[in-house]
């Protein structure tokens, strides 16, 4: 059964995101609050967007959190507004206003990651177009640019070389959208970190009222998802999987945009 889009229930859900206390926002960033782009660097927050955001998280009663694969540095610099709460590598980073936290068996994979870069950079060099980023914490092996034909083989060569690290549990590898990953071997995703900071936040607030909203498109955003079953609004972005576990959908980032729109003029409301 396909998954109703977010507008046809939008009644009901304007309800409880006006008399949630906190609003817990969390928005994953490529392909949720930015158009998926052929260069990850390429992919810029809105001038529109970022307005909304900064006015979204000044308001009583409202945090926002950015949860993203990107490297911590990275994501903060493509938002750059200021009292978020912004998570790095899949959770592996968080900082927030007044905190700041490093997985710690992350930080010793370092040198096995530092070895995989290597041997993955001499890999991929007869595969035009695909690249290693280097997240400090996590490895991430594009392949957008490179020719469809040769995206099997990059998928391929990404898996050999970490095989033997696999083996020994040094790393774990997940694959996404026209990437793959090579993570600290941790069982830490966007599922975990969202129910540790609602944790923390729920002890903050007392956590009468609170509701949390989670919206991303990727595979690496069902975690996050699976954790908010039954307790969250959940909502994919782009073309739903016959399998998400979101509870709602939307058409595409621009959605999102008026997502945040709508949500912005509904508190601002409540805080008079
Ligand atoms: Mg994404």
């Amino acid at each position: 059964m396909p998954i109703p889009s977010l507008w046809t229930q939008w009644r009901s859900l304007r309800a409880r995101i006006r008399q949630a206390d906190p609003l817990v926002l969390f928005f994953d960033y490529d392909g949720t609050l930015t158009p998926i782009v052929a260069h990850p660097s390429k992919a810029r927050l809105s001038r529109e967007l970022r307005e909304r955001l900064r006015k979204l998280s000044r308001l009583p009663g409202v945090w926002v959190a950015l949860v993203s694969g990107r490297a911590l540095r990275d994501l903060k610099q493509k938002v750059s507004v200021a009292g978020l709460f912004y998570v790095g590598n899949h959770g592996l980073e968080v900082q927030g206003p007044g905190f700041r936290h490093v997985n710690p068996a992350a930080r010793k994979s370092r040198p096995v990651l530092r070895r995989i870069k290597q041997l993955l950079q001499k890999g991929l060099r007869p595969l035009p177009g695909a690249w290693v980023e280097d997240k400090g914490l996590t490895l991430s092996v594009h392949y957008r640019q490179a020719k469809p034909e040769n995206h099997p083989r990059v998928e391929t060569l990404v898996y050999e070389i970490a095989a033997p690290f696999l083996l020994e549990r040094q790393v774990r590898v997940t694959t996404g959208k026209m990437v793959c990953e090579i993570r600290p071997p941790v069982h830490w995703t966007k599922g975990t970190v969202v129910s540790w900071l609602l944790t923390r936040e729920s002890v903050l607030s007392k956590g009468q009222k609170l509701l949390p909203l989670y919206a991303g498109d990727d595979l690496t955003d069902e975690d996050a998802f699976k954790a908010l079953q039954n307790r969250g609004i959940t909502v994919t972005v782009g073309r739903a999987s016959p399998l998400t576990l979101a509870r709602y959908q939307v058409g595409s980032p621009r959605e999102i945009g008026r997502l945040l729109k709508e949500i912005l003029e509904i508190r601002q409301e409540t805080a008079g």
